[in-house]
Formats: C-alpha cells, sequence, structure tokens
C-alpha cells in the first residue's frame, strides 16, 4: 500500500505519493479552482486517481487544509479558503474515491512529517509551529497527532501574548474576534507592519537591512524574537516538549541561536534546554504529513 497526502492549498493543490518507507514515489500539482467547491473536489479526485494509474498502485489518502473540522457539526470551519467552510470536505473527498479519507490541518501536518523524518525525527513530542501569513501549531505524540477534544489541539495562534509590555497591552483585535492573539504579532504580516508601519505585509529584505544597520529592522526583528520566545515559553510550562520546529516563510528568520535562550526567562524551573529546530522538509512538509495521516494504523 503507498501512502497518497494531498495538500490544498489557496492557490495550488498537490498530491504526493510515499513508499511504505517514506520515499517520494511521484508528486504532482494543479492549480487550486479557490472559488468552486464542487470543482475543488473534482481535482483533488483526479490528482489522486492520476497518480494510482500512473504507479498501478492504491493508497491511504490523507488530507491536509488551512482549517479544520468541527467536532459539533463535521464541517470545515476556519478555513482561510473561504469556499471550502460548511462543507463536510473529507466525506465529499471519501465519496469521490471511493473509500475513508483523513483530513486535518496544515500545521498538525508539518508536525507529523517533522516528527516522522524531519528535523523532530526521534523526538517524542513534538510541537510544530507555522509562521507565515498566519500563525499555527501542532502537536504529536508518539507519532500521533494531539488533536484533543474539541479538535482545537495546538491552536496555539488564537491564544493571547503571554507577558505582554505596557506597550503591547491589550493588542490588537484579531479576526477571531479576541485581542491580542499571538498571530497577531507572530505572523508575516505583523513583522512586517511592525517594521515598516501599519499596513504593510510583506516582510522581505528585513534581515538584509538589519544586517546594512537598519536600525527599525533590528529593533523589529529583537521583538520579533521576543514575542516568539514568550508564546513558545507558554507551551513549554504546558506540555514541555522535547522539541520545537519551526515552520513557514518566517522560519528562515535567523532565530535558532536566540530564542531558545529567551524562552527560559519565562519557564518554571531553573533549566530550559529545548531545542528550536527549522523544519526540515519546507514546503513540502504540509503534503508529506498529509500522506502520513494513517501511519501506525
Ligand atoms: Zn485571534
Amino acid at each position: 500500500m503507498i501512502k497518497i497526502g494531498v495538500d490544498l492549498g489557496g492557490t495550488k493543490t498537490e498530491v504526493v505519493a510515499l513508499d511504505e518507507a517514506g520515499q517520494v514515489l511521484l508528486r504532482r500539482r494543479a492549480p487550486t479552482p479557490y472559488t468552486d467547491y464542487g470543482a475543488i473536489i473534482e481535482t483533488i479526485g483526479t490528482l489522486v486517481e492520476g497518480v494510482e494509474a500512473e504507479l498501478s498502485r492504491k493508497g491511504t489518502v490523507g488530507v491536509g487544509i488551512p482549517g479544520s473540522l468541527s467536532p459539533a457539526t463535521g464541517l470545515v470551519r476556519n478555513a482561510n479558503s473561504q469556499v471550502l467552510n460548511g462543507h463536510p470536505l473529507d466525506k465529499d473527498i471519501a465519496a469521490r474515491l471511493g473509500r475513508a479519507v483523513r483530513l486535518t490541518n496544515d500545521a498538525n501536518c508539518l508536525a507529523m512529517s517533522e516528527a516522522a523524518d524531519g528535523a523532530a525525527a526521534g523526538h517524542g513530542t513534538v510541537f510544530a509551529v507555522i509562521i507565515g501569513t498566519g500563525t499555527g501549531a501542532g502537536v504529536v505524540v508518539n507519532g500521533r497527532i494531539l488533536d484533543g477534544f474539541n479538535r482545537v489541539g495546538g491552536e496555539f495562534g488564537h491564544n493571547p501574548l503571554p507577558w505582554m509590555t505596557a506597550e503591547e497591552y491589550p493588542g490588537p483585535l484579531c479576526w477571531c474576534g479576541l485581542h491580542g492573539c499571538q498571530e497577531l504579532f507572530l505572523s508575516g504580516p505583523a513583522l512586517a507592519a511592525d517594521w515598516k508601519g501599519k499596513g504593510h505585509r510583506h516582510c522581505d529584505g528585513i534581515v538584509e537591512a538589519a544586517a546594512s544597520g537598519d536600525a527599525t529592522a533590528q529593533s523589529a526583528l529583537d521583538r520579533y524574537a521576543d514575542r516568539l520566545a514568550r508564546a513558545l515559553a507558554g507551551v513549554v510550562n504546558l506540555i514541555d516538549p522535547d522539541v520545537i520546529v519551526l515552520g513557514g516563510g518566517l522560519s528562515n528568520l535567523p532565530l535558532y541561536d536566540r530564542v531558545p535562550r529567551l524562552i527560559g526567562r519565562h519557564v518554571f524551573g531553573d533549566v530550559c534546554r529545548t531545542p528550536v529546530v527549522q523544519a526540515k522538509h519546507g514546503d513540502s512538509s504540509g503534503v508529506f504529513g498529509a500522506a502520513r495521516l494513517w501511519d501506525g494504523e
């Protein structure tokens, strides 16, 4: 049996087939028809069947999406591809493919992939964060996603930033309805706005700017590292993971020396040696993790 993963992104849908050892057999992608729900189901069905036809083998199917299924309704919620919200996406894909599929959010896929054979390989408890357009996270314990009773396990982006300074408090109003969510401090648009001012959304070049003496870039990076460390210290105090993995565009920032040291200031007890590492599989973590949603069965 091969393992097929589907990463349903806002602009492209990618499918990968892994063999039992996790080696890539085939990858295919297609544009996501993001305004047409029925066409999205058909795109996924066509990609999966195409991969199986090319390999002449059937597979298990896992799907990663930027959102989650509500345990109350079974329908997608919180997807930033809005057309998915309110649909029983897992059931519709299962009906199209004629088999059960597993579906979870992209941060859980990152955690699964990195725990299996990525930067967190060999660690029991893995906390993986996506810092990019938004901020999400997933927890994997001994190869299994800790999804939680309400399926919000790891929804780290919408906790408030801890140990806020007077200048930070109470934090801006978030799209989720609360104030001061960590996403509003840790996402790419948040860093861009902190560096260049309100309304700026892209922080490309901030490291180079800081290196060439731009003091506003350097202080924005300093604040970012400190805020990320505070957010992660809250995680260490709660579940004390064996490793923290960073993925997403902002995981390319130079965070890996200073953030582990900064975390220790807020961790209860006399020692904090938790490693903070960059995701090994980069942008492929989502699709690899989706392929692994049936691992351990
Ligand atoms: Zn929020």
